[in-house]
């Protein structure tokens, strides 16, 4: 195999919000031909993977069963050898609940060197998203991570973890919650020790819950919160109580950043300009596909043009697509591309077109049409360029746009500076 040529990394995307992921992550994704996607990803991440690299989703996905772990290192292992940069990417830290380790193990042993990219873990990042400070010094001495999943290890000696006094932060516990919390108190862990329960994390659909222990795992259960989710146990849960006791919302509670966009952007406002790059003959369903992937956590009744360069204006599948969905094709000549600044230049699009890039100075020149405005400076890009299935898309809105202020505010979505 080609030792010097490829490489491997093990990478962390953090808790969901793309903007938690860290620089090391961003840039090692841009060098991969191909990257492993686990289920907690969030799908925007994967706007850092270079245009052409192959993205491979072995999660568990609409209740498929997960790639089997000998599969994914199998997979990784074939396209090392023959000289493909692999990304394997988890959600959280790839060390922590993330069977990282035993992938690392199998590559080593495969004598493959493996680079180790820390994410932010969840078991930290969810309950900070209430505020709570999972050692702070007036509650706890320390914390435990501990899966309340039970599998494979046996279970968790909770009596014992009771005695420590620490913090709890329970991972892939949701489904065994009212025996965790009898065990818990069994062990004398006080009844009403606070408690929190914190749902997709960092994403705009966060939820919570907050009860004591005695009351924890029905008013979880009556308030349908699911998987993913962190469970906090110990006194640093009130620090999260204290914060949300404006509410009084003795239920769930949504982070304000959470109703953000899903429930509040009228979808009537079409305020994003779609970009898209595409290789000749490229079907209908694999651009809309892209185009949804790329949305992330925004509508797609929020678009109001797609727009491309004027070489494709007879592309059949774009043709179909922008003709089933109503919207218009807004089209740009190679000399208004190229006088847009592309982040990332693609050899592919300069050796066809002569450009730096298509989707984005497309997005971008569309989104500035919108406005009146002459040049694109007058937009900005709202998701950088993604690709999906060889096409590539970027999503860029007006400045003075609806979108803006609340797409900065919500953690999926990429507000960021073009250059
Ligand atoms: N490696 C990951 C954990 C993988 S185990 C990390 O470091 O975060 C999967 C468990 O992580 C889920 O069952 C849930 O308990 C937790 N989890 C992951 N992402 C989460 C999120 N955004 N919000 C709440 N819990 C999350």
């Amino acid at each position: 195999m080609h030792a010097a040529m490829t490489r491997a990394w093990l990478i962390g995307a953090g808790p969901g919000d793309v903007e938690l992921m860290t620089l090391k992550a961003t840039r090692a994704l841009a060098q991969a031909d191909v990257v492993l996607v686990d289920d907690l990803v969030n799908p925007d991440v994967l706007q850092f993977a270079g245009a052409d690299a192959q993205i491979v989703y072995v999660g568990k996905r609409g209740g498929h069963p997960s790639t089997p772990q000998a599969d994914i290192v199998a997979q990784m292992l074939a396209h090392l050898r023959a000289g493909r940069s692999v990304a394997r990417l988890k959600g959280g830290d790839p060390f922590v609940f993330g069977r990282g380790g035993e992938e690392l193990q199998a590559l080593q042993a495969a004598g493959i060197e493996v680079d180790v990219i820390n994410g932010i873990t969840a078991g930290i990042a969810a309950p900070a998203a209430l505020g709570i400070a999972v050692t702070h010094r007036d509650h706890a001495q320390g914390v435990v991570f501990v899966t309340g999943h039970g599998a494979g290890s046996g279970e968790p000696d909770w009596a014992a973890l009771a005695a420590t006094r620490m913090t709890l932060v329970i991972y892939m516990g949701m489904r065994r919650l009212g025996e965790i919390a009898r065990a818990l108190l069994a062990a004398g862990m006080p009844a009403d020790t606070p408690c929190a329960a914190i749902e997709s994390a960092t994403r705009p659909e966060q939820r919570h819950v907050l009860a004591p222990l005695r009351e924890f795992a029905e008013a979880v259960a009556r308030a349908g919160l699911g998987s993913p989710a962190i469970v906090v146990i110990g006194g640093v849960a009130s620090l999260a109580l204290a914060r949300d006791a404006a509410k009084r919302d003795a239920g769930v509670a949504r982070e304000p950043a959470a109703s953000a966009t899903r429930h509040e952007l009228a979808p009537e406002i079409k305020t994003l300009s779609v970009g898209i790059g595409c290789r000749a003959h490229s079907e209908a369903v694999d651009i809309e596909a892209a185009v949804r992937a790329a949305l992330g956590s925004n509508a797609f009744e929020q678009i109001r043009a797609i727009a491309t360069i004027d070489t494709k204006a007879c592309e059949a599948g774009l043709v179909e697509f922008c003709s089933r969905h109503q919207l218009p094709l807004q089209l740009f000549n190679r000399e208004q591309i190229a006088a847009v600044p592309v982040a990332s230049p693609s050899a592919a699009a300069h050796a066809h077109l002569g450009v730096d890039g298509v989707c984005e100075p497309c997005a971008l020149l569309a989104a500035a049409a919108s406005d009146c405005a002459a040049t694109a400076q007058h937009a900005r890009l709202i998701v950088r360029k993604t690709a999906h299935a060889g096409i590539t898309v970027a999503i860029a809105a007006a400045h003075n746009a609806a979108v803006s202020d609340t797409t900065s505010s919500h953690p999926a979505s990429q507000d960021q500076d073009p250059r």
